[in-house]
């Protein structure tokens, strides 16, 4: 296993918030949130970024969509909301294991994240 934060907390190693639980993919809340509702959503695998999807992650990542909207559903984010995935150094990426960000709750105006 990489020594990855995201892996651990699949494995139960690290203590997170549980929002849904598949065998695919993990979700659970953001320990410093940004919003009102800050979600993130990760395969159970590790795959380092978005950078690394191919064809053979589609089936995986569409998935995840279906979580996300799910999720958002759940959590009644009627007003809408924002899904990030950052990807890169660039992008500010902290965590090298693909999430995506769940963001809703408030207006966000032109803030990305
Ligand atoms: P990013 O900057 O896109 O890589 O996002 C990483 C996110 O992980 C940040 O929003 C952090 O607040 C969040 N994070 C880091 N450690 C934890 C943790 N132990 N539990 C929950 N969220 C975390
Ligand atoms: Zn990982």
């Amino acid at each position: 296993m990489p020594d990855c934060l995201f892996c651990k907390i699949v494995e139960g190693i690290i203590p997170s918030k549980k929002v849904y639980d598949d065998d695919y993919c993990y979700a659970f809340r953001d320990i410093n949130p940004q919003a009102p509702t800050h979600i993130l959503v990760i395969p159970k695998t590790h795959i380092p970024s978005f950078a690394e999807l191919n064809g053979s992650t589609e089936a995986l990542v569409g998935h995840m969509t279906s979580v996300i909207a799910k999720i958002a559903r759940d959590e009644g984010l009627t007003g809408g909301y924002r899904v990030v995935s950052n990807c890169g150094d660039d992008a500010g990426q902290t965590v090298h294991h693909l999430h995506f960000h769940i963001l809703g709750g408030k207006p966000m105006g032109d803030r990305m994240a």
